[in-house]
């Protein structure tokens, strides 16, 4: 059973974006539904009304139905189970990211995307090869802890807090999502953090990466709103800021007259 899990209260939104969040109740994994909210709230700034489904075991997914999936992380127990349930959805899932849908992959959701992943115990489960990065193992070790990226294409500085025992290695097709400035990344090898193919990202961030990188968030929800309604301009990101900070003000003057 598909089952909504958020929909926005606002009746005056004039747009709108459907979100699936996929094995929304086995992957999520260290706040990873906060990125739900942050979706919710950039969504609603861009001027859409936002509906989350999850979508999970035994569950039907349509490409056509969605303009924006999230995959959140789980741990190797989760994921396993998942990852028989995921090839019923592997085609629409592609079909999806190669018509430039919008995809945030957290973690175990990244690793599933790709060939394969090898869990803490050795045992080798598949992907849906969506993309054909692969997922190794690593002795007695997990990567935990703060992590700092930069994004060169779009000079931007992402910080996040890692967790996971996997090390993951792109294909060529495959950009980072960034490089790493202080962490371990993707392998704690090659430098690379998390992953950009078209209007896929995915990373390694938990905590959620979209509350602590808002121009991420923007990217991925104006990504959706450009495909969905490519004539309709939308504010930009720093015309967002400026507004939260006016609000701010608004806020802060309301309290000295109180006081
Ligand atoms: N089970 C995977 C790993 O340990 C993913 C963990 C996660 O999503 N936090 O690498």
């Amino acid at each position: 059973m598909t089952y909504t899990s958020i929909v926005s209260e606002n009746p005056n939104l004039p747009y709108q974006l459907r979100v699936a969040h996929l094995y929304g109740d086995l992957m999520n994994t260290y706040g990873d539904n906060g990125n739900i909210l942050m979706l919710k709230y950039v969504g609603e700034k861009l001027g859409a009304s936002m509906r989350f489904d999850v979508i999970s075991l035994g569950d039907d997914f349509s490409a056509d139905d969605y303009d924006i999936v999230f995959f959140g992380g789980g741990q190797d127990y989760e994921q396993f189970i998942v990852s028989q349930d995921l090839p019923t959805k592997a085609v629409e899932l592609k079909k999806f990211i190669e018509n430039d849908g919008a995809m945030l992959a957290i973690c175990g959701g990244f690793q599933l995307l790709g060939k394969y992943y090898i869990e803490a115990n050795g045992r080798k489960i598949d992907g849906i090869s969506a993309m054909d990065h692969y997922t190794l193992s690593q002795e007695n070790n997990r990567f935990i802890g703060d992590i700092e990226i930069h994004n060169d294409e779009f000079d931007e500085t992402y910080y996040g807090f890692e967790n996971h025992q996997g090390r993951t290695f792109l294909s060529d097709t495959q950009k980072p999502l960034g490089k790493v400035i202080s962490g371990q990344g993707n392998n704690n090898e090659d430098g690379t953090e998390g992953m950009n193919y078209k209007n896929v990202y995915a990373s390694y961030f938990h905590g959620p990466i979209l509350s602590r990188n808002a121009r991420l968030a923007y990217r991925i929800v104006s990504n959706a709103f450009h495909q969905k309604y490519p004539e309709v301009s939308i504010p930009a990101f720093e015309a967002i800021l400026a507004d939260e900070e006016k609000g701010q003000q608004i806020t802060d003057s309301k309290r000295k007259a109180e006081k």
